[in-house]
């Protein structure tokens, strides 16, 4: 299936309007299908697969910002350290240590997005309120990571009801662990309060939802590039 250019256009235009990143979610598809994005403009892509993604970068202009969105292991941190913009998935201390190594050894500062566990389906990563307290506690020495947001995934299902409600919690997370415009409105609470900029939630079948809940970062793939196989 081809790069529906017209979705983008349309999808691309009203993001635009709201202040809404765009996260073209290429995984799978042909480096010529994130070229013909790439040409109309478009700049940030996300995937999933390390090898993927390496293998890609290498035949695609330096200035496209690759997110990385899918589960990193540790071991492949390095592969992607010297380039990649953003790392969505990150959901442990040890995987933000490893990051941070990665990152110093390169002499860069590497930005990431702490994953949130919304859904009710037992499979997807992420942490909960409680390990996400625990990881924004112990910060301290991981000089050469930046904590830019959250991101999340909402259930596969039909009821919008539901996303919305995980959408609206992770919204809700997110605003208490940012830097308020007004620092009292913090100091009676016990968490460390950071500059976050990034809500990454909502994908092709639920980003509407996301944006209306507070998401400024949506991650679309098949919208754009048709379905998967
Ligand atoms: C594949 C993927 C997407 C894009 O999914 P679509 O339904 O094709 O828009 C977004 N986020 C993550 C984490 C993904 O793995």
């Amino acid at each position: 299936m081809a790069v529906n250019i017209e979705a983008y256009q349309s999808i691309k235009k009203e993001l635009d309007s709201k202040n809404v990143v765009l996260v073209a979610v290429s995984k799978t598809k042909p480096v010529n299908d994130i070229r013909t994005l790439y040409d109309l403009g478009q700049r940030d892509f996300g995937e999933n697969y390390v090898q993927e993604l390496v293998e890609k970068q290498k035949h695609l202009p330096g200035d496209i910002r690759w997110h990385f969105i899918g589960h990193l292991q540790r071991n492949k941190v390095k592969e992607i350290a010297a380039f990649v913009h953003l790392i969505h998935g990150v959901d442990s201390l040890r995987l933000l240590a490893e990051i941070n190594k990665q990152a110093t050894r390169g002499n860069r500062t590497i930005s990431v997005l702490l994953q949130v566990h919304i859904a009710r389906e037992e499979t997807k990563f992420g942490l909960d309120e409680n390990e996400l307290e625990e990881i924004v506690k112990s910060l301290s020495g991981l000089n050469n990571v930046a904590i830019k947001g959250l991101m999340g995934m909402a259930s596969l299902t039909d009821d919008r009801e539901t996303i919305r409600t995980e959408f609206r919690y992770l919204k809700s997370l997110y605003d208490q662990f940012s830097l308020p415009a007004q620092p009292a409105l913090h100091s009676s609470l016990a968490i460390h309060p950071l500059p976050l900029t990034t809500l990454s939630m909502g994908m092709s079948n639920d980003y509407p939802i996301a944006i209306e809940e507070g998401s400024n970062m949506v991650r679309i793939g098949s919208l754009l590039f048709g379905a998967r196989s």
